[in-house]
């Protein structure tokens, strides 16, 4: 069970208690592009606040409040940017689709779907645009969005920090114990921060630990790419969603024996195993798609826990789409 802020008092119907390495067994069907079978997953459709409580339809302002009680906007990073992106406050919210990329092809999956709001982990709008005009892909996701009347919220390093978020999730899915934060939030609580490092229950290979991470990961083209002994022992690990090359010092000091994370460059990465001599830290670079997708079940079921703990109804579904951006790859062919 991935602990959440707001600990889950409703009753999802079974959904509770999904954790995403459940989740493994459905990817491993799924065809090349979309991450088919996922439109059926992860669905909450609530029963309501509780007995005898009438189920009331969320407004975007609802929503809001019950994401940021999860994942507050003080977590995320100063330079990023999180919270509505576009939307109005009093509209209702009857269908959210969670997604890590507010693409194209997401957003036509969500209006065909009915969404009324869209939570995507990375931000459309990061840095400052100076012209939303439809002819540019981003202003037509806004074009889109406003004139379908679906709202777009940002959880980005909030998420990735907040209890519950992207990187215990990560370590939930790879069995750590005694997890904690690799950098500690500076406005959170004890447990909550970027990356986390935790212990294994045994000490395994390197190579088996490898395919553990391979399994638990969405079949993206890119695969998992490891640098180290496949036969050293580890049982120490660090993880951190998405791209972590800037937390090495932290994943040093803690001793960790590997490091499972995304978007290893040459420089950074040949630095580390250098600097290592052969030894640890190993490496695990994996998606970065994948790696923030195991996030979006138990964030959805957590959002669909607080909005029925208050009352409300509305259908909770995890995109089908791959956003990961490669389609294939050549290797000489281990
Ligand atoms: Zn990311």
């Amino acid at each position: 069970m991935i602990p959440v802020r707001n600990p889950p008092r409703a009753n999802l119907g079974g959904l509770e208690g999904r954790s995403a390495a459940g989740i493994t067994g459905v990817m491993e069907q799924n065809e090349q592009r979309a991450v088919a079978g996922l439109s059926g997953l992860a669905v909450a459709t609530l029963e309501g606040g509780g007995s005898g409580q009438a189920v009331r339809v969320p407004t975007v302002g609802d929503v809001l409040v019950a994401i940021e009680e999860l994942w507050p906007e003080s977590l995320a990073e100063g330079w990023d940017a999180v919270g509505l992106v576009a939307g109005r406050s009093g509209n209702p919210v009857g269908k959210i689709l969670f997604t890590v990329d507010p693409s194209g092809a997401v957003l036509d999956e969500a209006l065909e779907w009915g969404a009324t709001m869209i939570v995507s982990h990375h931000p459309l709008l990061l840095k400052p645009v100076s012209t939303v005009a439809a002819s540019g892909f981003k202003g037509d996701v806004v074009h889109r969005l406003i004139e379908a009347g679906c709202a777009l919220v940002t959880v980005h390093t909030n998420g990735d920090s907040a209890v519950g978020g992207v990187s215990d999730v990560l370590a939930d899915a790879l069995g750590l114990q005694d997890v904690k934060p690799l950098a500690p939030a500076a406005n959170g609580l004890p447990e909550e921060g970027i990356g986390r490092v935790g212990d294994l229950a045994t000490p395994v290979a390197l190579g088996d630990f490898a395919e553990a991470v391979f399994s638990i990961m969405p079949a993206v083209a890119g695969g998992v790419r490891v640098a180290g002994d496949k036969d050293a022992l580890v049982r120490r690990v660090a993880v951190c969603g998405g791209a972590g090359d800037s937390l090495f010092d932290r994943v040093r000091s803690s001793d960790a024996d590997v490091y499972v994370t995304a978007d290893l460059r040459h420089h950074p990465a040949s630095e580390v195993r250098e600097a290592a001599a052969g030894g640890t830290p190993y490496l695990i670079d994996v998606s970065h798609f994948g790696s923030e997708w195991l996030w979006l079940t138990p964030a959805a079921d957590a959002l669909g826990t607080v909005l029925a703990d208050r009352g409300f109804t509305t259908d909770i579904r995890v995109s089908g789409v791959n956003t990961d951006p490669w389609d294939f790859v050549l290797t000489p062919g281990h």
